[in-house]
């Protein structure tokens, strides 16, 4: 049954303690962290805005389920329903869970990455972009024209512009660019969503040209909510369905399971095809 509520439709039972500190103390950290939010310790923050990442409360059921967690050295259960779960929503056989967002992207971007090489993005969220620049590589942002103009109310001002990414390979030859990231919603875009429009243009010109398609997918669930509310040919598929065609769409995925998958860690890479087909190892 569906219903509507006006208080959430659950209690919070687990506190942790924060620390408060006066306004002449929180100018001393600032001025002594060089205004680098970076810089401050945990600590000296009262409420932490800095990041959506692993801020969600987790349900009683999640915290019973770490206590069934089977964690065998191989050929453990917990690991056959994640990768099962996994496979289902992306559709893809390549599956490596990572401890959180930002390690899958250190081993893709690692491995794509390296002096020469391009990125391109709608807007590459901070990870993204010190992964790829640590790796040697370029991350160019083409955010849509939309993105920066306050007066309009379009409805997904997360878009890549495609216009640029074409110029962009015509320019500089499609070789050099080692992967074209769409994050959904566009997290440093200002967590605007991306449409579904947007993405089989992104993924078309990326097929045309050879082109690796990434899909940086941490809020693909509330993307899809926007999708279904606001782009027709959407309305009556479910949030799920509009997820799975979007993933259909790519070769590629990096996800922040501490965001909509609404757990405190946790992460993986998914890939349609092995990109790392060298050799076989035994450990
Ligand atoms: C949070 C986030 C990441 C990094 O994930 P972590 O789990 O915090 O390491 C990467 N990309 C996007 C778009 C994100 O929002």
């Amino acid at each position: 049954m569906q219903f509507k509520t006006i208080i959430e439709p659950f209690k919070i039972k687990s506190v942790e303690p924060i620390s408060i500190s006066t306004e002449a103390e929180r100018v001393k950290y600032l001025e002594a962290a060089h205004y680098n939010p970076f810089l401050l310790k945990s600590q000296q923050v009262i409420i932490d805005f800095l990041t959506d990442s692993g801020t969600s409360a987790m349900s009683s059921n999640q915290w019973a389920a770490l206590m069934n967690g089977d964690e065998s050295y191989a050929g453990a259960k917990s690991w056959e329903r994640f990768e099962k779960t996994v496979h289902e929503l992306t559709g893809m056989p390549h599956i490596l869970p990572t401890h959180q967002g930002r390690a899958a992207e250190r081993i893709l971007y690692g491995h794509l990455g390296g002096k020469g090489k391009y990125f391109i993005s709608n807007t590459h969220f901070d990870t993204t972009r010190a992964n790829i620049e640590f790796s040697g590589a370029t991350a160019i942002d083409f955010p849509s024209l939309e993105a920066n103009d306050e007066t309009s109310s379009y409805p997904f001002k997360g878009n890549l512009e495609i216009q640029q990414l074409k110029k962009f390979i015509d320019e500089n030859g499609a070789e050099k660019i080692a992967g074209v990231i769409l994050t959904v919603t566009n997290n440093s875009g200002g967590g605007q969503p991306v449409s579904m429009q947007n993405a089989k243009q992104v993924s078309a010109l990326c097929r045309q040209h050879n082109i690796l398609f990434i899909l940086d997918c941490c809020r693909i669930a509330e993307n899809s909510y926007f999708i279904k509310n606001h782009e027709k040919a959407y309305e009556n598929k479910t949030y799920k369905e509009i997820a799975q065609e979007m993933f259909s769409l790519a070769d590629a995925s990096i996800m922040s399971a501490k965001k909509d998958a609404l757990v405190n860690m946790g992460g993986f890479l998914t890939m349609r095809k092995n990109l790392w087909p060298m050799h076989v190892h035994n450990c």
